[in-house]
């Protein structure tokens, strides 16, 4: 019997892995730029923080993973990162000390979807949040940030698309205004929509189901039904972003798939070769009830995440390599086997000068060796022959020049350092 990975799950291989710290680094560069710390939160937790009453989106509903643990305590999977990080803001008091909370996050989510390209049951996002002030300027920032990440990645045609549900009033009257327009419909919606109708009827806008019905197509937009407030925030923001010269376009009907949104949404697009309708990489928006539901006190936040299977394939379609692999700077070849202590010797004197280095544990024949040391692409090889280590000395070849010289053995890691420019 073989033993597969779970369905919808996959392996970062070691030839695989550097894409992902590229992209991590990258991650972590640009948000400590903007001020942002990382926070790092439990892949579990009481499934509360998840199941609210007030959240209906499929994801929450229909795609968690739940289980009871030993104890009988229901716990689940996390299926995205807001909720986890503002349990932890509540939990540790967080809003105690600062007025702004600026947290990143970089962590694997579950959600038990229908396994495709790009899509998993356990994939990696990033999120960004900014929690505990209400300012328009804040959320240009976050969307600037958004937008200014997608750009640093090398991506092209890279815009942001915006909308705003305006606050809680606004979006009361909003979603007045959806129930009214669905209720003669409701006959001729899915199953859940009819449900959707009396409980949210902004979840209708995004059914998967209705997504083609007429009476979806004709909807209210939340901008006709903004308080003067509302329109007010929303036409800082965009003040903001046009002062930075970010592109833009407002979308009338972004509503985004999670419950807890009030004013800003947005997503950011790019133009990646095959991608069509599925370039939209990431997304977020403002919240205003969820600390609050968690526990705290009644502050709002903004934030917004990217999945990053789906950043790694657009690179991958765009041919754009975020760093070349780094190959060894030295690689020591054995020919003799009663040189292996010693060989063991130079190898760590040459780690210990942070010169990245192996060994070969494989082949006793120079030739296997060789052909591993070329495999890895090392720039320097280390050659240690009886008769050189007779009188003091090991041959050290450069890969690219093939030029080979004898060197002292007391002088090997300064040689090698001088040459590689550690
Ligand atoms: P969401 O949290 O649903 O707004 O999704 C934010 C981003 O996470 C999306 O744009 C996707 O790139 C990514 N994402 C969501 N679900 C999955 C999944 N099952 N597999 C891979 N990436 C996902």
């Amino acid at each position: 019997m073989s033993i597969n990975r779970v369905k919808g799950t996959y392996d970062v291989l070691p030839q695989e892995s550097y894409k992902w710290q590229a992209l991590e680094d990258i991650i972590r560069k640009t948000l400590t730029l903007y001020n942002y710390k990382e926070m790092r939160t439990p892949m579990m937790e009481y499934s509360e923080v998840f199941h609210r009453q007030s959240e209906l989106s499929d994801m929450v509903t229909k795609e968690t993973y739940d289980f009871l643990d030993r104890g009988d305590r229901k716990l689940t999977l996390r299926p995205e990162g807001t909720a986890g990080v503002i349990r932890s803001y509540v939990e540790n008091k967080l809003y105690a000390s600062q007025e702004l909370e600026k947290i990143f996050y970089i962590g694997p989510n579950f959600r038990y979807e229908r396994p495709q390209k790009g899509r998993y049951r356990q994939f990696y996002q990033f999120g960004v949040e900014a929690i505990g002030t209400v300012n328009p300027q804040l959320d240009s920032e976050m969307i600037i940030l958004a937008y200014d990440f997608i750009r640093r990645l090398g991506l092209k045609g890279v815009r942001v698309r915006i909308n705003t549900l305006g606050d809680d009033a606004s979006r009361r009257a909003y979603q007045e205004a959806l129930e009214s327009h669905f209720r003669p419909h409701v006959h001729t919606l899915c199953r859940d929509c009819q449900e959707r109708i009396d409980k949210n009827p902004l979840r209708i806008l995004d059914c998967k189901i209705d997504q083609h019905h007429v009476a979806v197509k004709k909807a209210p937009v939340p901008l006709d039904h903004l308080n003067s407030e509302s329109k007010a925030y929303f036409d800082e923001v965009i003040k903001h972003l046009e002062a930075v010269g970010i592109v833009y376009e407002i979308a009338p009907k972004l509503v985004r798939g999670l419950d807890y949104y009030s004013h800003t949404v947005f997503e950011i697009e790019a133009d990646i070769e095959g991608f069509g309708a599925q370039n939209v990489l990431g997304g977020g928006g403002r919240y205003q009830s969820l600390v609050k539901e968690l526990g705290g006190p009644d502050l709002g936040g903004i934030g917004f995440a990217c999945g990053m299977e789906r950043l790694l394939l657009a690179l991958e379609a765009e041919h754009i390599e975020l760093v070349k692999e780094k190959s060894l700077d030295a690689y020591i070849l054995v020919l003799d086997d009663s040189l292996k202590t010693f060989a063991s010797k130079v190898l760590y004197d040459l780690r210990h000068q942070d010169l990245q280095s192996d060994i070969n544990y494989s082949f006793k024949s120079f030739k296997g060796q060789l052909k591993h040391a070329l495999k890895m692409e090392a720039r320097y090889l280390v050659i240690i022959g009886q008769d050189e280590y007779q009188q003091g000395f090991v041959g050290i070849k450069d890969t690219q020049t093939e030029v080979q010289e004898n060197i002292k053995i007391s002088e090997i890691t300064q040689y090698l350092k001088e040459k590689v420019g550690k």
